[in-house]
């Protein structure tokens, strides 16, 4: 039944369910954790329980997290905005977590502005979640490199290169789709968000892996807008 619902489709019902859960799950969490807060602070001998409840609800709340952003913002305002500066910007946000783990950034941008027409907070957020993994999964640190070209076809690519284990072959299709995750603590939803914002902005996400070289997650944008 699954098999026969294409990707792109299933992205789009999931995503709208997804949504509409995360918001209800929201208020009643926020209500849970108020109330554990006061048990603890007047129960004694428990600690331990009370930590492991909160470390599991703090990971439903990552998770909620993760499907709000499957809704649309409230304001979601696309417009002619420097890709160029959302990447510094996510560079500078991750920058803290790489150093920690003996990564550093290597900078291929050919201009200092180059301009989509976009909506920047979602793709910022493609940027932070496909760079995230890519620190995530270089262990032993080293190198990522970013570079931005504009292609002949008329989309900026974004190509993000890690010096991970790669991903294997008979893997690569089922990037994205959701909950399918390879950690232990992962949510398996960063790139099932990230593929939809790019299908919404009339680009697409490419992935090229060698297995224990690394892999290059390219992000397509349009340079243009699209006609309506
Ligand atoms: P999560 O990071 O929570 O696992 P994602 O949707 O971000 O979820 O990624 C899904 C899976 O895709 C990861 O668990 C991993 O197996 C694989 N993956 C994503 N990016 C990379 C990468 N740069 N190198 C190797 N595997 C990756
Ligand atoms: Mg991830």
């Amino acid at each position: 039944m699954e098999n026969q619902l294409r990707k792109s489709e299933m992205l789009n019902v999931v995503g709208e369910l997804a949504a509409g859960i995360a918001h209800e799950i929201r208020n009643p969490m926020t209500s849970l954790k108020g109330f554990i807060q006061l048990l603890r602070s007047s129960i004694d001998g428990y600690e331990m329980y009370f930590n492991i409840i909160m470390a599991e609800l703090d990971r439903i709340e990552v998770i909620v997290n993760e499907f709000l952003v499957l809704a649309k913002p409230q304001a979601i305002q696309y417009q002619d905005y420097n890709v160029v500066q959302i990447m510094e910007d996510t560079i500078d946000l991750l920058h803290a977590q790489a150093l920690m783990d003996n990564i550093q950034f290597e900078k291929h941008f050919t201009e200092p502005m180059i301009n989509c027409y976009c909506e920047p907070n979602q793709i910022k957020q493609v940027f932070i979640n496909i760079v995230k993994n890519a620190i995530e999964v270089m262990g032993n640190g080293g190198t990522i490199k970013v570079s931005m070209d504009e292609t002949v076809d008329d989309y900026l690519r974004i190509s993000i290169h890690d010096q991970g284990q790669g991903i294997p072959e008979e893997k690569l299709h089922i990037l994205g789709q959701p909950f399918y995750t390879t950690k232990e603590q992962g949510t398996g939803l960063g790139l099932m968000v990230s593929y939809k914002i790019m299908k919404e902005h009339g680009g697409r996400i490419d992935v090229e892996s060698e297995i224990g070289k690394g892999t290059v997650f390219h992000i397509l944008l349009p340079l243009k807008r699209k006609e309506e």
